[in-house]
């Protein structure tokens, strides 16, 4: 396979917002591109909404130290994938081998997404990582990979890279596989408006500040030393082992300590999690031992010693 001229047409096909660049179909690096697999990374630039792909002139262009094209698409803020190259192009370097990837050349291995944030101290947005994770899918169905064959940058590079910050790739290739559809296990996700599975008080607020909320909007409150949980109903199909995943907005503003209480079948075990990072994805509380049943499974608590807001946002339960 020398390119991938498929690749708008499977982007749409999953939904993915396409905005084509130019003459991508001829624009290339020269040299040998048989990817296997998908390759994450973040541009290091900050982009916001009315900014929202800072980083698009430079992965076209290339840079003075390095040719473009620079990757085969670009993620902007907003999850719309800009689509540069149909061809082997400047992202991965040489790989040192990660998970099914083998050492070599990493740019004839692997096709790569430049997600536009600049992972300092800015967060991938939830558009962004719902548009990579069905894009991901997407293109490893093409490829006929599973989901292992998705990688993060820091994962296969040989010199140190960091990149994709915030991101549990072991979660990404979860989600990727979901999408995939190659796991029928149980899923069940509820959000703050899911009706009749939320219950919070009126000390809870309702907000939209954050890009990174799941759904429409969330919940806030002050902690406090007091009992005044947000509970999530879940209807569990049988008793087993569930992974639980929560996802929030992250700010500064947040709390550190955001106590989450998973209502097992031996008692309540709490999970602290830090709501001021790693916000616009699912993130593992872990895994627990739950009875089958329609009741209260999972709630975040206010009862935290740190400061800053507590968030509830959304849960889901999968079973192992
Ligand atoms: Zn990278």
């Amino acid at each position: 396979m020398a390119t991938i001229p498929w690749l708008v047409d499977v982007l749409r096909a999953a939904g993915v917002q396409v905005v084509v660049e130019g003459d991508w179909l001829n624009r290339m690096r020269p040299g040998d591109f048989n990817p296997i697999g998908v390759l994450w990374h973040h541009t290091a630039s900050t982009s916001s909404a009315t900014n929202p792909h800072p980083a698009l002139n430079i992965c076209i262009n290339g840079r003075p130290d390095l040719a473009g094209p620079l990757c085969q698409a670009l993620v902007d803020y907003h999850g719309v994938f800009h689509v540069i190259s149909a061809g082997r192009c400047n992202h991965a370097g040489v790989s040192g081998g990660s998970g099914p990837i083998p050492a070599g050349d990493g740019n004839t291995l692997m096709i790569g997404w430049e997600i536009d944030y600049n992972g300092v101290d800015q967060e991938m947005t939830a558009a962004q990582y719902n548009a990579s994770v069905a894009a991901t899918a997407a293109v490893l169905t093409r490829l006929g990979r599973d989901a292992s064959y998705a990688r993060g940058h820091r994962e296969t590079s040989t010199t140190g890279k960091i990149d994709p910050s915030f991101i549990d790739l072991d979660v990404m290739r979860a989600d990727v596989a979901a999408k995939m559809g190659g796991g029928t296990a149980w899923s069940s996700i509820v959000d703050n408006t899911t009706a009749g599975r939320f219950t919070a008080s009126a000390a809870w607020g309702v907000s939209t500040y954050s890009g990174q909320r799941y759904g429409a909007d969330y919940r806030y409150a002050d902690p406090v030393a007091v009992s005044d949980p947000a509970w999530y109903r879940f209807n569990v199909p049988a008793a087993g082992n569930y992974r639980v995943d929560a996802w929030w907005p992250a700010n500064s503003g947040y709390n550190s300590a955001t106590p989450y209480i998973v209502a097992t079948t031996t008692g309540n075990r709490t999970v602290y999690v830090d709501q001021r990072v790693t916000g616009g994805q699912w993130r593992t509380l872990g895994t627990f031992a739950l009875p089958a049943g329609d009741a209260n499974r999972v709630a975040v608590s206010r009862w935290s010693s740190a400061s800053g807001l507590v968030i509830a946002d959304a849960v889901r339960l999968t079973r192992v």
